[in-house]
C-alpha cells in the first residue's frame, strides 16, 4: 500500500538529529519559552526574510492571536469584517469568528483554488477591516492585486501560510508579503513538529509586542498582566525539532516539486483536471489535488489497485453544522469544488517508482458507463 504521507518516513531521515535535539532539551531542564523557541523564531524569521516570528501553540491559534492583536491595539473591533475564501479550511474561517468579527465569503478562483482578486470589492462594506488570504494547497495568492485593493481600502492583510511555507511571489516569501501571518507546524504540513505548533511572522513591532504577551496569558512581565491572554506556548522541544526540520525545507520543497512534475507530465486521463501552477517557485506542493467527476470511483479503484489518496475538503465551511445559519448567498464555485476534488500522495519521500504507479493506475481509470 502506498500510504497518502508517511510521516514516520520523514521524520526517520532526521531521526538522529532529532534525537539529540530532544536530548538536549531533556537535559536543559527547561521546557517553555527559553533559549530553543527563540532561536527558532529568529531563525524562522531570517528564513522568511521578515523581523518577529512569535512561536505559539498551533496554527489556528497564530491567526487568531493575530485578530486578536489587531483588537487590543484598537485597530479592530467586534461586529467589523473580515473577507475570507469560501474554500479554505475551517480554521481560517474560526479565527475570525471566535474574536467576535465576521467572516465574508469569496468565491475562489476554479484555476488556482485561490481567492479570486476580482471577485473582492464587492465584498467591502464599511465595516470591513481585513482580507485573510490562504495560500491553499501550497500556491501564493495574487498578493499584487489583493495589496493593491487592501491599499485602495485601507485594509490589513493577514496571510493564512499552514500549507505553504517556503513559497515565493515575485521573489519573496510568503509571511512576509503583507501584514502579519499566520503558520502551522502540524505534524503533517510542510515544516511539521512532531506534536502541535505554530507562529506568526510580521514586520510589525506593535503586533509582535501584543502577540508575545497574548501567547502568555496576557503578560509581558510574570505576574502582570495586561490583556486577558491566552496560554498558547510553542514548546521547547517541537522549537527544537522545528530548528532541525527547517535546514531541510527547501530540499523537501525540490522534492516535492519533482514528484508534481512527474504527475503534471505524465497524467494523461482527460477526465482528470490537473491543478494549474503559475510559476515554478510559487507552488511548494502541500497537496497535489486533482479535480474528477468520478472521485469516489477514482478513490476506490486506486485503493484496489494499493493507493491511499484523501479529499480536501469533502464539506465547505458554509455547509458545515458548525456556520449553520451564518452566511448567506450560494457559492457555487466552492460547492463545485468540494463535489470534485480528490488528493493524490505526494511527499518529500515518495519514490519515483511510487509515482510511476500512481499515474500509471490513475491513467488506466474508467469512469463508470452512465445509464
Ligand atoms: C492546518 C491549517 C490551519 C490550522 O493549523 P493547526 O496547526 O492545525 O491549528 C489553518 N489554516 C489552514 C489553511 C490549514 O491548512
Amino acid at each position: 500500500m502506498i500510504p497518502f504521507l508517511d510521516l514516520k518516513k520523514i521524520n526517520q531521515q532526521y531521526a538522529n538529529e532529532l534525537k539529540e535535539a530532544a536530548n538536549r532539551v531533556i537535559d536543559s531542564g527547561w521546557y517553555l519559552l527559553g533559549d530553543e523557541v527563540q532561536s527558532f523564531e529568529k531563525a524562522f524569521a531570517t528564513y522568511c526574510n521578515t523581523t518577529y516570528c512569535i512561536g505559539v501553540a498551533n496554527g489556528l491559534d497564530a491567526l487568531n492571536l493575530i485578530f486578536r492583536a489587531y483588537k487590543e491595539l484598537g485597530i479592530m473591533q467586534t461586529g467589523d469584517e473580515v473577507i475570507v475564501p469560501a474554500n479554505t479550511y475551517i480554521a481560517s474561517i474560526l479565527a475570525i469568528s471566535e474574536n467576535g468579527l465576521v467572516p465574508v465569503l469569496v468565491e475562489p478562483n476554479l484555476d488556482t483554488y485561490n481567492l479570486d482578486p476580482a471577485l473582492i470589492e464587492a465584498a467591502i462594506t464599511k465595516k470591513t477591516k481585513a482580507i485573510l488570504t490562504v495560500h491553499l494547497y501550497g500556491q501564493v495568492n495574487h498578493m499584487s492585486e489583493i495589496n493593491a485593493i487592501a491599499q485602495k481600502h485601507t485594509l490589513k492583510v493577514v496571510e493564512d501560510c499552514a500549507q505553504a511555507h517556503g513559497a515565493l511571489y515575485k521573489g519573496t516569501k510568503v509571511g512576509s508579503l503583507a501584514d502579519a501571518a499566520g503558520f502551522s507546524f502540524y505534524p503533517g504540513k510542510n515544516l511539521g513538529a512532531l506534536g502541535d505548533g505554530g507562529a506568526v511572522i510580521t514586520s510589525d513591532p506593535a503586533l509582535d509586542d501584543t502577540i508575545r504577551a497574548l501567547r502568555n496569558y496576557g503578560s509581558k512581565e510574570k505576574y502582570v498582566n495586561k490583556y486577558k491572554g491566552l496560554n498558547s506556548r510553542l514548546d521547547e522541544i517541537q522549537a527544537a525539532f522545528l530548528k532541525v526540520k527547517l535546514k531541510y525545507l527547501d530540499d523537501e520543497i525540490k522534492a516535492r516539486r519533482e514528484v508534481a512534475n512527474y504527475y503534471l507530465a505524465n497524467i494523461t486521463n482527460q477526465q482528470i483536471v490537473l491543478p494549474i501552477v503559475e510559476n515554478q517557485t510559487s507552488h511548494v506542493w502541500h497537496l497535489f489535488v486533482i479535480r474528477c467527476k468520478n472521485r469516489q470511483q477514482l478513490q476506490q479503484y486506486l485503493l484496489d489497485n494499493g493507493v491511499q489518496s484523501s479529499i480536501h475538503y469533502p464539506i465547505p465551511p458554509h455547509q458545515q453544522d458548525a456556520y449553520k445559519n451564518t452566511f448567506n448567498g450560494s457559492f457555487p464555485i466552492t460547492e463545485f469544488i468540494h463535489e470534485n476534488v480528490m488528493s493524490l500522495p505526494i511527499s518529500p519521500v515518495l519514490e519515483l517508482h511510487e509515482v510511476a504507479k500512481i499515474v500509471d493506475i490513475v491513467n488506466h481509470f474508467q469512469a463508470p458507463a452512465t445509464l
